[in-house]
């Protein structure tokens, strides 16, 4: 089966191409800037060269007919024709209470995800326009998956959900911790436990997604029983330019203070907080290091908040699972980031955990592996994520079992009934 995995943004469109045979990546791209005259076209040709374009692109579906067409070349492309693309997956951000699990798209779960959109406006409406997008240019016969970031979270208990405020507010309006980054968290906890040759449900695990938005998780026998981000992903501990957790009275008390509208308010704690808002450099990480080996007071204090707050998150978690078996690292900073996970471990001394620093330097551009020394009495590992083979695992699961399901009886149509 060969999958087209969709990430939609709200002026983006990430896509891959997966042959589910030997889970081979055949093409992937991105279009940024959707809706300026001057839209980016980037994609990998088989072959592994990277091609930049600039051109108009209008829409999602003007973005989505560009990737179909570049797909189709008999040059660079990875088909022949259209009908060689068996189903594709979507990464949805916010399922909300109602979903626990990915699901075939049908009218029905599109709607769903409208209704959801309040929870995650930034997410959930693009990632929906990428779905009406793709029924558009492929047509019904293509099924779609909604794979959600949420739903690894789902068996988090109320003690951990709920925030306290008045409980009739998560009643009328479902506010509560759901959690982001679960199509990752769930993918690095399961390839590390068949890395370290475990089984999942003898271990208790804590997943730290470090990357440009991150996020920690607490991992009971393969269920999550805690996460850092919440009703958003603004949540947790502060990140290229989101704030994570603050006192709440901060953002009443500048409001007042500055005059600020929700939205400004909003964009502050979203776009220009985090190691952005502290440094005053920039959101990403390499400028960071960067700044604090040429001795930039500012980049040190970013860096030194970043280690302690994560070091916090991990001791917290430690105390809610009762223990620890392994500690992941993974995304963009986890995957490459070897001072800062030297540091976090050696804040986690009091563990017993020692990390190897030749294994930590091994350890970046991708590569999984084993990072703390023989003596550690917990392990450290580094394990690149890859969210887009878990939605094309996930898609080619579900498609099977409606295709199935419509062979066997007629009358099926969602393939979790069966
Ligand atoms: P996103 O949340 O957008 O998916 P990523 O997981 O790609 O973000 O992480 C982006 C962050 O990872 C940036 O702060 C960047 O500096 C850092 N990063 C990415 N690659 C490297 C690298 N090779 N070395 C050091 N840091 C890196």
């Amino acid at each position: 089966m060969k999958i087209l995995v969709i990430n939609a943004g709200s002026s983006s469109l990430k896509y891959q191409f997966l042959d589910m045979k030997n889970e081979k990546v055949l093409a992937k791209g991105n279009c940024e800037r959707i809706g300026e005259e001057a839209a980016g076209f980037h994609y990998k040709t088989a072959d592994n060269r990277r091609v930049d374009l600039t051109m108009p692109l209008k829409t999602h579906i003007e973005a989505l007919n560009q990737v179909v067409k570049t797909l189709m070349d008999p040059e660079v492309g990875a088909v022949k024709s259209m009908k060689e693309i068996d189903a594709i997956g979507h990464r949805v951000a916010q399922g909300g209470p109602t979903f626990s699990k990915s699901v075939h798209i049908t009218p029905e779960v599109e709607k769903q995800i409208e209704d959801l959109i309040p929870l995650a406006p930034l997410h959930n409406g693009p990632e929906l326009e990428g779905i009406r997008a793709c029924k558009k240019v492929f047509g019904d016969k293509v099924p779609q998956v909604a794979v959600f970031d949420t739903s690894f979270h789902a068996t988090m208990p109320p003690k951990a959900y709920l925030y306290a405020i008045p409980y009739r507010y998560y009643e009328k309006y479902k506010i509560r911790r759901y959690g982001f980054h679960g199509t990752s968290h769930r993918y690095v906890s399961h390839k590390c436990a068949e890395l370290m040759g475990r089984p999942i449900d003898t271990l208790k695990m804590i997943t730290c997604h470090i990357g440009n938005g991150s996020s920690i998780a607490a991992i009971r026998h393969g269920k999550v029983i805690d996460t850092s981000m919440g009703l958003t992903p603004l949540d947790g501990f502060m990140m290229g330019t989101r704030c994570g957790s603050l006192d709440p009275s901060i953002v009443t008390y500048l409001m007042e203070k500055e005059n600020l509208s929700p939205e400004e308010m909003n964009r502050i704690l979203n776009e220009e907080s985090g190691m952005l808002g502290v440094s005053g450099l920039s959101s990403d990480d390499r400028d960071i290091a960067k700044g604090e080996i040429e001795g930039n007071p500012r980049a040190i204090l970013t860096h030194e908040m970043l280690v302690y707050q994560i070091v916090k998150f991990i001791g917290a978690y430690v105390a809610a699972l009762g223990g620890l078996d392994c500690l992941v690292f993974t995304a963009g900073i986890g995957e490459n980031q070897v001072d800062l996970r030297r540091n976090i471990c050696r804040g986690l001394f009091y563990l017993g955990i020692e990390v190897d620093d030749a294994a930590n330097h091994q350890m970046v551009g991708g590569k999984a592996g084993e990072i703390s020394t023989e003596r550690s009495r917990i392990p450290v590992w580094v394990v690149p994520t890859n969210e887009e083979l878990l939605i094309a695992r996930d898609t080619q699961d579900i498609v099977t079992r409606l295709r199935y399901a419509l062979t066997e009886d007629k009358t099926v149509v969602d393939p979790l009934d069966v």
